[in-house]
């Protein structure tokens, strides 16, 4: 069968090949061919002329996949991300799928609107694009957006990122349409009424810098809600970037009462404090805002114990200028995509929090159950090649002028890491390699 002509095949030789979803943790070798994987482990024939790629001291991974990005398209007339740039920049982190932010402008709120993302990205073939489409129509929290509609137009999620739905009775029904399309919700966990003027974590660094007050509450208390909401619902919930370190204990303790509720970190709540916001600036003005050592610990706590069980990067590319604003004037976010891996290595794996087997599972068959693709983020025979190969002791600087996304607003800039994607494969094609190959 690989020795028909017109088949390529690719073998990965001699890697560590870490496979979450199946508990898989073997040096060996991984044979694609075209866009699917044929074997793992001991592969017994070999096609002539089959690529090689030497895998030696390396992890072999499903394709990483990240469910928070913002890839600002449509843009509205500005050109901090596009999807193209977006997605050559997830696949230099090793990213082979994303899912992108519905704040887009207009708001993707319309089944048109993902259909044209969905498109978009396809023509691209850097990354899969999974766009997310809006609870509310313009993210405005009044009126339902057609969710069943949009869900059958490829919506992977439902979300109104960037803003919460605030009032109860439309999360209500939000979370009702949501489950009924069989889609998660993902809520971007902020009480705007206790956040009026907030820019940065309520605390003596804020009080010193005499900026506006953003409490650990904001965000418990939407979690609460809407999970006392979604009790009788059932849908699949997921609060997105988490920061305070008490929402972790409220996360489980609705999913001890058996509810479908999960929860994602990001590198900047793992890495950073609120400190950085006197050392960096507007670097380190974030939505929800970076807190304390005591969150930070909460948090990799939760993870630990695999009730926070997915890594997403919210990366959040804008221009220069809208950083070089006075702090309450400045955008909140900043990007992550292309350095992400190796900073969830320093904040989970370097201290000993979890190993690199929990870690990928955070990054590949956990994101992929929420959103409900059980094609992705797993290696199997006959299975999509999506593959990740992962240098962990490769050393590194990262260096935000070397981009392949346009923005620069990244705090990260300068730090010496390591953990590297030397290859990433998106069905059977390299997007992204710094690796030669050699064939038989
Ligand atoms: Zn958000």
């Amino acid at each position: 069968m690989g020795t028909i002509p017109y088949m390529t095949s690719i073998l990965f030789k001699h890697g560590r090949i870490i496979d979450p979803h199946s508990r898989l943790d073997v040096v060996g070798d991984l044979l694609i061919t075209d866009d699917r994987v044929v074997a793992i482990g001991t592969v017994d024939n070999i096609p002539t002329g089959t690529e090689i790629i030497d895998c030696e001291g390396c992890i072999v991974s499903p394709g990483l996949i990240d469910i928070h990005v913002h890839f600002r398209e449509p843009c509205g007339g500005r050109h901090e991300e596009t999807i193209s740039t977006g997605a050559a920049a997830a696949a230099a982190g090793g990213f082979t799928t994303v899912c992108t932010m519905p704040n887009t402008t207009p708001a993707t709120d319309s089944p048109e609107l993902i259909s044209s993302a969905i498109e978009i990205a396809k023509n691209i073939g850097k990354c899969r694009v999974l766009p997310t489409g809006c609870a509310t129509i313009g993210r405005q929290g009044k009126e339902l957006a057609p969710i069943a509609d949009m869900t059958r137009a490829g919506a992977i999620a439902i979300t109104d990122d960037g803003d919460v739905v605030e009032d109860d009775a439309m999360m209500a029904e939000v979370l009702q349409v949501a489950c009924e399309a069989d889609r998660c919700f993902m809520q971007h966990c902020q009480d705007p009424k206790l956040t009026i003027g907030g820019v940065m974590h309520a605390g003596p660094i804020q009080e010193e810098l005499g900026l506006g007050a953003w409490p650990r509450e904001a965000e418990e208390s939407i979690i609460t809600r809407d999970l006392t909401l979604n009790k009788n619902i059932g849908c699949a919930w997921h609060a997105q970037h988490l920061s305070s370190g008490s929402s972790v204990a409220i996360i489980e303790a609705a999913q001890q009462s058996g509810q479908r509720a999960t929860g994602e970190a990001s590198p900047h709540h793992l890495l950073l404090t609120d400190e950085a916001c006197k050392t960096l600036g507007t670097m380190a003005k974030m939505n929800p805002p970076l807190r304390t050592k005591k969150d930070i610990e909460a948090i990799k706590d939760g993870i630990k114990r695999n009730v926070i069980t997915i890594l997403a990067t919210d990366h959040a590319p804008h221009p220069q200028e809208t950083k070089d604003l006075p702090f309450p004037d400045a955008s909140f976010g900043i990007v992550g995509i292309e350095c992400a891996l190796a900073l969830y290595v320093r904040a989970l794996i370097d201290d000993n929090t979890i190993d690199w087997p929990q870690m990928l599972a955070m990054m590949t068959s956990n994101p992929a159950n929420l959103i409900g693709r059980s094609d992705l983020g797993r290696l199997e025979i006959g299975g999509k090649a999506d593959i990740t190969v992962i240098n962990p002791q490769e050393k590194w600087t990262i260096n935000a002028t070397e981009f392949l996304s346009p923005a620069r607003n990244c705090p990260f800039d300068g730090w010496n890491v390591h953990g590297k994607a030397v290859l990433t494969m998106l069905g059977g094609k390299i997007t992204h390699t710094q690796v030669k190959t050699t064939s038989c």
